[in-house]
């Protein structure tokens, strides 16, 4: 096989090219040089006046004299133009050494790098090369294309470059973005530039980028955990940081906030006491949707995990209806959090089977939760929204089976500096929390486990037990 040519297009940009000679051959390489922005140095006895006047233009530098090695010291790439062919033998021989790259004008042999016919249209370039052998044919194959391709071509490719990065912004998927340039190409702005209508072709293009791909933002549903920012995961942390708005809940911690993009929108949706639930959940999802059709990235940053008792469903329902892109990052939800920082665990072989995360909080009296199956044993519940219901939750249990005796622990501000654990018996239960003024966030998990809380704690002070009042009354 023979071994053929590889082309390459070079960055000459601040290197320093030498051409020796200071003919009318050398002056035609320094001027298809001129545009790449090398260094040009060149060397000869004595230069014609064109190359006298781009020196003393300082478009190019000039060495008098006769090649001498050192006139190779900067070199990246030399040209090897003299009339006489020992010398650029010795210059092609010197540059080898040096493992410059050396181009002998007329003497393929001695070249290791060739200089191609060209067909230029702005950026655009075709190049040509026969190998060295044939140049006229090389020559006579430019002329050919010249004729062929419109000058707006350069116009076209000046465009595209112009537009390149917002276009990879807008399509990231290669295929479509293929898809998007053959229909440009086949498409009307070809000839808007061939009219030279530079501004109408801008315009279309544009035009076509935002039909490929509107603007959209999208929101993303982010379990914040249960307030310790140590327990975020890492697409949160991220989404954090990328987003335009931040729409949270009272629930996520300052500290989980403070990580948010310094120049994000926050805006606190947090549902009051007393308040109209329902309106606020309808203000939320307009929000949502009015964010992100404008076009920002929007986080919905929940407490804990948005599945669980978060309504990140009916959230997501409201996005879906005005076709608004989402994606749902789990976070810890409360119960496995306050469990781990408790030292709870929710499942033991010896106690626990399941576990089971149920609401507290209902709309009515007739809860619809099914008592007698909460109240089995061998099981641990975990109640989220407790703490003004736990008369209820006690006496329910109780009379559905549940031993009174079954432990209980409270959780307070679970993973934060404040966490408090507060540990006693079901039959106590409101009894403990009144004393010990238990107050919202906290969650309540009845079970055997509860009771390890005393032994497994490792986090915060240590859990608090009935008070000594509390413990004669009973
Ligand atoms: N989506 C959340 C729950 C929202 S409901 C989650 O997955 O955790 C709110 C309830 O969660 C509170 O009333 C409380 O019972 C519980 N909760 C949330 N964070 C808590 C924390 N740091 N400590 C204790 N309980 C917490």
């Amino acid at each position: 096989m023979t071994s053929r040519l590889f082309p390459l297009f070079a960055d000459l940009r601040n290197r320093t090219v030498l051409v020796v000679g200071g003919g009318g051959v050398a002056r035609r390489k320094v001027t298809a040089l001129l545009d790449t922005g090398a260094r040009i140095v060149v060397g000869a006895p004595a230069l014609d006046p064109e190359l006298a006047a781009l020196a003393d233009q300082e478009r190019i530098e000039a060495i008098t004299g006769s090649f001498a090695d050192s006139w190779l010291d900067d070199a990246w790439l030399v040209i090897a133009a003299t009339d006489d062919a020992g010398a650029n033998r010795a210059i092609a021989a010197a540059a080898e050494a040096r493992r410059i790259w050396a181009n002998v004008v007329d003497d393929a042999e001695l070249s290791n790098i060739h200089l191609p016919a060209r067909v230029e249209r702005g950026p655009l370039q075709i190049a040509i090369s026969s190998g060295g052998g044939a140049p006229m044919l090389a020559r006579h194959l430019r002329e050919q294309l010249e004729t062929q391709f419109d000058e707006s071509l350069g116009a076209l490719a000046e465009l595209l470059q112009r537009s390149r990065a917002l276009i990879r912004e807008r399509l990231p998927d290669l295929p479509a973005r293929r898809r998007f340039f053959d229909r440009i190409l086949k498409g009307p702005i070809p000839a808007l530039l061939r009219r030279g209508d530079a501004i109408s072709a801008e315009r279309a293009l544009q035009a076509n980028i935002d039909a490929a791909a509107p603007v959209r933002g999208r929101v993303a549903l982010v379990g914040a955990g249960p307030g310790d920012p140590g327990l975020l995961t890492l697409r949160a942390l991220r989404l954090l940081n990328e987003a335009d708005v931040i729409l949270h809940d009272r629930l996520v911690s300052d500290e989980v906030l403070a990580l948010a993009r310094r120049d994000a929108e926050l805006i606190e949706v947090g549902k009051h006491v007393g308040g109209d639930h329902h309106a606020t959940q309808s203000a939320i999802h307009r929000l949502l949707v009015e964010h992100a059709t404008s076009g920002k990235r929007v986080v919905r940053l929940k407490g804990g995990d948005p599945f669980v008792f978060g309504r990140g469903g009916e959230e997501l329902e409201a996005l879906q209806l005005h076709g608004v892109d989402f994606e749902v990052v789990p976070g810890i939800t409360a119960a496995v959090a306050c469990g781990a920082y408790a030292g709870i665990p929710l499942t033991h072989r010896d106690h626990a089977q399941s576990v089971r995360f149920v609401t507290a909080h209902t709309k009515d009296a007739d809860d619809g939760i099914d008592w007698r199956a909460l109240a089995q044993d061998r099981q641990t519940l975990a109640f989220y929204m407790g703490v003004s219901g736990l008369e209820r939750i006690r006496d329910r249990l109780v009379a559905h089976g549940r031993n009174a005796n079954t432990p209980v622990a409270l959780v307070e501000n679970g993973t934060r500096a404040g966490q408090r654990v507060v540990v006693g018996s079901l039959a106590e239960l409101p009894e403990l929390a009144r004393a010990h003024r238990v107050a919202a966030p906290a969650i309540l998990f009845v079970g055997e486990v509860a009771a390890l809380a005393t032994r497994l704690h490792w986090f915060g002070t240590s859990p608090l037990q009935a008070l000594p009042a509390l413990a004669r009354a009973a």
